[in-house]
């Protein structure tokens, strides 16, 4: 079992929290931490997964700086999500993409959309800058957009599963048909609410400051079901084209344009809000080695919404190839990304709050895998 300076400060922090009590009713993690006997790297990955860094128990705790305990659990908890990202990342050594990655992701993003603007105008020739009857597919071709993500979207799907596998056997829940599923359906119910947004007590996150506020909870289900619905979208979009022969582009009021506008507002909205609270954030409870990825994962969605919006605007205008080769940039960035930056957090958390309805069910303590 690794013991890196990271689990130590886990360890130490919730030792202490172990003893106190005091935050109990804020979230999920201190009941977890009262039903797991051990603070070993296997319960303590967990342990962090619940984590969302709201920060009450930061402000409300008598240990925090400047004391001498120096207590920081939602830093500390940060800082364990970053690395056990990086060891839960397939292939494993892709792993290290997790450190600096605000840098790579914005490297990247330069590369990629110079790259798509590069081939959309070679393959395009004169129809770069020119308005065509059926918008950007008079750039590029339906079939060799669907190729290109077809084949990198296939990629991110496997390393996906192969992340939520390795993690799902570290939370030691077993086979998944044998589960309850009554809490299954709990955990999931848990996560789609975002119930821990609520800061125990029904009035929010204390964070940005000290003032609880729902404010986080609702832009960050306008993101997340801002990508579903764009998500839906495409899907729709993919079943009406290939399945039902309704060639696109399809018409402003079709099921797939709805989706997709719906699902790029709250995209645009969620991520930005979630910005500016970053932004305005007073204490440091997110740990010093994952800010980059958390804003540079806001910024990618933000940017992927607004310039999809525009290329909706645009698309049977003269700009139409520059701004298709834009978005598709932004798009292909975000997901070479997925496995490797702020992404993951959804299928690890969702899967902690699984473990965290089975074990409150089951009720008795579990001993680490040691
Ligand atoms: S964060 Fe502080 S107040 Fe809360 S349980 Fe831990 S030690 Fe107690
Ligand atoms: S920061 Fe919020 S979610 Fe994380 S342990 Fe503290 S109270 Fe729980």
């Amino acid at each position: 079992m690794r013991l890196t300076d990271k689990v130590e400060e886990a360890a130490r922090v919730l030792t202490i929290c172990n003893a106190c009590r005091y935050c109990e009713g804020h979230c999920a993690v201190f009941q977890a931490m009262e039903l797991r006997l051990e603070f070993n790297a296997d319960n303590l990955d967990y342990m962090a997964n619940l984590c969302h860094n709201c920060g009450a128990c930061y402000h409300n705790c008598q240990y925090a700086p400047p004391h001498e305990f120096n207590l920081n659990v939602p830093a500390a908890m940060a800082e364990l999500r970053q690395e056990n990202y990086g060891i839960f990342a397939w292939p494993g050594f892709m792993g290290k993409l997790f450190a600096n990655n605000g840098l790579w992701v914005s490297l990247l993003s330069i590369l990629v959309i110079a790259g798509f603007f590069l081939m959309t105008s070679m393959k395009a020739g004169e129809n770069f800058m020119l308005a065509h009857e059926n918008g950007f597919y008079g750039v590029l071709s339906h079939n060799d957009l669907a190729a290109i993500f077809g084949l990198v979207g296939g990629f991110v799907a496997l390393a996906l599963l192969m992340s939520v596998i390795k993690f799902w056997k570290t939370m030691q829940l077993g086979n998944p048909l044998a589960l309850d599923w009554g809490r299954v359906l709990q955990g999931v119910k848990d996560a789609l609410t975002l119930k821990y947004l609520d800061g125990g007590n029904g009035q929010g996150c204390s964070y940005p400051n000290e003032t609880p506020s729902m404010a986080r909870r609702w832009f960050h289900q306008l993101t997340f079901w801002g990508f579903m619905l764009c998500f839906a979208a495409t899907s729709v979009g993919t079943v009406m084209h290939y399945g039902f022969a309704m060639e696109a582009p399809y018409d402003f009021i079709t099921l797939p344009k709805i989706l997709g506008t719906l699902g790029g507002l709250g995209l645009l909205i969620g991520p930005a809000g979630l910005l500016g609270i970053k932004v305005g954030a007073t204490a440091d409870v997110k740990g010093k080695s994952n800010k980059g990825m958390d804003v540079t994962f806001l910024m990618l969605l933000f940017f992927t919404s607004l310039s999809g919006l525009v290329l909706m605007f645009v698309s049977k205008t003269v700009y139409v190839g520059p701004v298709l080769s834009l978005h598709l940039g932004i798009v292909m960035t975000l997901f070479l990304s997925m496995p490797y930056g702020k992404f993951v957090h959804g299928f690890y958390r969702l899967i902690a709050l699984i473990a965290f309805a089975v074990e409150k069910q089951r009720h008795k303590p579990v001993v680490g895998t040691e």
